[in-house]
């Protein structure tokens, strides 16, 4: 049959991104999907799941919306594509940019574009030195950033993952990339109960290392791949007044918490800071088409245009690709006409309630949290003193696979040996969609639960 087909074909032929290389070649692929509608993805076989990840924390505004479609076609009839580099422009580019600077907080208000998150961590973190390149102090070139961030998989931003089991790829990593301690909020009350001594921590980093020597700190203002960590309210502003004690330059990464995923349009808003650069990508298109975008305060701007005597030796083929563009300025219309920036607040409140009973109801269910559709729960082996499984029970990846078996797709993380769940539906979601949800896991977790006891 087709299915035996192409799993043929995909073992021999496909390399699959951030896989396990060995499985996918005694297995192949175990699914392969073919359409989307709403929250639900079809799998070859004609079983519907539940895309709680909104794939790949990408598909804010969900699947099948036809409307995106018709303006990328629209727009490849009339010009796919035309440069964007040195004098060239079109109207989608400067309409996209125009509109971005209206949604993000502050004076961030000048856009370059790219074609995804890795792209536009690696422009920042260029731009960032080349700033201070200019002003005359090109020592500030070092990168601060976090344990457990994720910010992509290209050289630069790979250097400033800091997840260990990233940097194996590479047996050098860029040089002049820093890493700070991470809050590491795992529940409700830890994020309340402020242990800020990651602040302090980062302060005698960065003054031993020397502020006259860092560039930029990148973060994400709630820690994604690494974990699914909200940071203890008063963090991000004690980081946003030590990068200006510092002089360092701040950048958020809101590749994933951009574009409503977190009740609001951007995570940073929650904690009312502006960074000076943001970079965007994921959410900016829902997935529908490859776009990223680094955001300048227009501060930073300015003193680029005073300062710069030359050509900015940094463009990508397809920065500011016009069909890209037009299916990103569609995607924010749906997400502002459909008001799914404050359904997303409401089902997150539904959400929190959800899991909230989940960790009443089960004895290894601990750490709940969420921001809007963007949530954790941890599963310990005793919650009181939060001892963990042992790893080599995979009790986060046994309860996705039972997850699976019920046909709702999430996602294990088990850095540092945690056993936790995140879930990230589209921002469409309904109250019924989010209890359905709820309920899986605790079925699923029921399931785990009796074997570990037995
Ligand atoms: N930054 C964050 C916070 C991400 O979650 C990701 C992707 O998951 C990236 C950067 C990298 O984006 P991309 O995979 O589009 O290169």
């Amino acid at each position: 049959d087709l299915k035996s087909e192409l799993s043929e074909l995909d073992k021999k032929h496909f390399l699959h991104p951030t896989s396990s290389i060995k499985m996918q070649q005694e297995s192949g692929p175990a699914y392969i999907f073919v359409k989307g509608r709403g929250i639900y993805l079809e799998e070859i076989s004609g079983e519907t799941f539940i895309d709680g990840m909104s794939s790949l924390w990408n598909v804010n505004i969900g699947h099948g919306r036809e409307e995106l479609g018709r303006v990328a076609n629209e727009q490849m009839n009339t010009m796919a594509f035309s440069s964007a580099f040195s004098t060239y422009s079109h109207e989608p580019a400067i309409r996209l940019a125009k509109k971005l600077s209206e949604l993000t907080p502050g004076d961030l208000n000048v856009c370059f574009f790219t074609s995804g998150g890795s792209e536009s961590n690696d422009s920042a973190i260029k731009m960032a030195r080349h700033y201070w390149k200019l002003k005359g102090k090109p020592e500030r070139k070092k990168i601060l950033s976090r344990k457990l961030a994720y910010h992509g998989v290209s050289m630069g931003a790979t250097s400033a993952t800091g997840i260990p089991e990233f940097h194996e790829m590479t047996s050098s990593l860029a040089p002049d990339f820093v890493y700070a301690p991470s809050p590491n909020a795992r529940s409700w009350s830890e994020i309340e109960d402020v242990d800020l001594t990651c602040i302090d921590e980062t302060i005698k980093i960065i003054e031993k290392e020397g502020p006259e020597t860092i560039a930029a700190f990148i973060m994400e203002p709630i820690q994604g791949a690494g974990g699914m960590i909200i940071p203890p309210n008063g963090y991000l502003k004690a980081m946003r007044e030590i990068c200006d004690k510092y002089g360092i330059l701040l950048i958020a990464d809101e590749i994933i918490t951009g574009f409503g995923r977190t009740g609001k349009m951007f995570g940073v808003e929650h904690w009312d800071v502006t960074p000076d650069m943001m970079t965007v990508a994921k959410g900016i298109t829902s997935g529908y088409i490859p776009l990223g975008a680094v955001i300048f305060s227009d501060r930073i701007h300015q003193e680029l245009i005073e300062l710069s005597t030359g050509t900015l030796f940094h463009g990508f083929t397809y920065s500011g690709h016009p069909t890209a563009c037009m299916v990103g300025l569609k995607n924010i219309e749906i997400i502002e006409n459909e008001n799914l920036v404050q359904n997303t607040e409401q089902r997150g409140i539904e959400l929190s309630k959800g899991l909230t009973k989940l960790e009443e109801k089960h004895w290894s269910v601990g750490g709940i949290r969420n921001k809007g559709l963007l949530g954790a729960f941890e599963l310990y082996q005793d919650c009181t003193s939060k001892k963990r499984f042992d790893p080599s029970l995979g009790v986060a990846k046994r309860v996705v696979d039972e997850c699976l078996k019920r046909k709702l797709i999430v996602r294990p993380i088990t850095y540092e040996g945690t056993d936790t769940i995140a879930i990230a539906p589209p921002l469409i979601s309904t109250k019924e969609e989010i209890e359905q949800i709820v309920s899986i896991f605790s079925d699923a977790v029921s399931v785990v639960e009796s074997q570990l006891n037995g």
